[in-house]
């Protein structure tokens, strides 16, 4: 039997990154087992549409490389696969439900049951119908739905019994049946609701396994009921357990760390991220973190799924990313840095050098405005900075370097590293001093800052002949006002 999967967000216009990671485990069982990934927009609910949402979903997936094999804009033999599209096929199935007795229209008022539910709840009991509408002989239920009178189609749910199923995470799930709603399948307006759309398009595209947040769990009982009223089969359930941001809260849009776009714009590399999302829930059963979407499809299995929550430990991810920045090449490494050396200003500046200082440096990309700060405008610094042991400066030294230093730089034909390398380190060396005692001065003089990232030579690359002179000779005249 062929493995059939799928992702079936309702467009909200965000990723959550647990619905990233059902659709990654989806996609990557699928093609583990050789199987088909299907895309569906669940999207039953209008009131609630989001414009843009479906590209977000679209853009998400596309960038992190999960490719659908069926799916709204790629078609496929059991489309469309936009349930807004497909609207016309659920009330037929519905109706065949009531034509087996399984099913039954009802007639009661919105209003009235919303007021009986209201009574109930301020009583401090859980609303249920009482099934008014099962009792209507076909005729009467005919002639009501002929005239043209409102009505919903309701599960007959069995009176007894329990509703059950197995979950591979959770083990056998059951509810008793005396607690369970007849509920609503096609609403007043022929719309299916969520819960029937979802079971409905489940079969119709031969889903074999589902993979979702365990916020279905408990209702997952009740969806099956529906399987029992048409006699389908069941696909396997694996309900995936929360993405907690601690013990005890789960990951939430409030905190601003919930999605996707959250990691992105905050710097972090889809790779990274998409990496680390694999294993919140699931581990190769090695010791192995680092995997590339091809290694993860080669490396996961079901059994590898976690039975407890998985906690999103941003160091973790921070981590992982300074780990993938690493091993960016110098061109790919430019490409995602630019935009913020656009934001810092130094976009003009080499960005060989750039490259070169940041990349072993940055955890995320978000980092490069504020470490590199000192290149667009010197901060205001105090002189002890001159002073350091190890190098054997102290404010004077420092002037008497600056005094040596300016002239020769001045004086130097080219602004390029060989020539600044050789101008100051000949300069130690002839006067007996540690390059040091040269370079610190130096480099404080440029930057105004005791850590930078880049050392003297580098930074005086950066800021260009003319600020790095002037930058030199307030230095000076600032040690010699003392
Ligand atoms: N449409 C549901 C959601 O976005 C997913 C339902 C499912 O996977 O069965 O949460």
């Amino acid at each position: 039997m062929e493995i059939r999967t799928r992702f079936a967000p309702s467009p909200t216009g965000y990723m959550h990154l647990g619905g990233l990671r059902s659709a990654l485990y989806n996609y990557l069982f699928a093609k583990k087992n050789g199987g088909k990934f299907l895309l569906r927009i669940e999207d039953t609910d209008q009131s609630r549409f989001v414009e843009g949402a479906t590209e977000v979903i679209y853009s998400t997936l596309r960038n992190v490389g999960i490719v659908w094999d069926e799916g709204p804009d790629i078609g496929g033999d059991f489309g469309p696969y936009v349930q807004s599209e497909r609207k016309d096929s659920y009330l037929p199935h519905a109706l065949q439900l009531v034509e087996s007795g399984k099913a039954y229209p009802c007639f009661c008022k919105k209003e009235e049951l919303d007021a009986r539910r209201a009574e109930c709840e301020a009583r401090g009991e859980i609303f249920k119908y009482d099934k008014h509408c099962l009792h209507l002989s076909k005729e009467e239920a005919k002639r009501k739905m002929e005239s043209g009178e409102p009505y919903v189609i309701r599960l007959n749910v069995p009176e007894k019994g329990e509703a059950s199923f197995d979950d591979v995470i959770y083990g056998h799930i059951a509810v008793d049946c005396a607690d369970l709603d007849d509920m609503v399948l096609i609403k007043a307006d022929g719309m299916p609701t969520y819960n029937f759309a979802n079971v409905v398009d489940d079969h119709a595209m031969r889903i074999t396994h589902v993979m979702r947040g365990n916020e279905f769990l408990s209702s997952t009982p009740k969806f099956n009921l529906l399987y029992d009223a048409f006699g389908w089969d069941k696909p396997v359930y694996v309900h995936l357990t929360n993405i907690m941001r601690d013990e005890r809260h789960k990951l939430s849009k409030r905190d601003g760390d919930a999605y996707f776009e959250d990691y992105i714009k905050k710097g972090y590399l889809k790779e990274a991220i998409l990496n680390y999302v694999a294993l919140l829930g699931w581990n190769p059963g090695d010791e192995r973190e680092f995997f590339t979407l091809e290694e993860l499809v080669q490396a996961f299995s079901i059994e590898g799924l976690s039975k407890s929550q998985a906690i999103f430990d941003v160091n973790k991810l921070t981590w992982m990313n300074a780990e993938y920045i690493r091993m960016l090449s110098q061109e790919d490494f430019t490409a995602h840095a630019l935009p913020y050396y656009k934001d810092a200003g130094i976009d003009h500046m080499d960005k060989s050098i750039l490259q070169k200082i940041l990349q072993p440096r940055i955890e995320t990309f978000v980092q490069i405005p504020e470490l590199v700060d000192f290149l667009t405008a010197i901060p205001e610094y105090e002189l002890e900075l001159f002073t350091n042991k190890k190098s054997k400066t102290d404010a004077e030294v420092s002037k008497a370097v600056l005094d040596m230093v300016l002239p020769l730089l001045e004086s130097l034909p080219a602004w390029e590293e060989t020539a600044l390398h050789d101008a100051l380190i000949n300069l130690a060396a002839e006067k007996g001093m540690k390059n040091g005692t040269i370079l610190w001065p130096v480099r404080i003089a440029l930057a105004g800052k005791a850590v930078t990232p880049g050392g003297a030579i580098e930074i005086a690359l950066l800021l260009g002949r003319e600020e790095a002179l002037r930058r030199l000779y307030i230095g000076r005249e600032r040690l010699a006002a003392q």
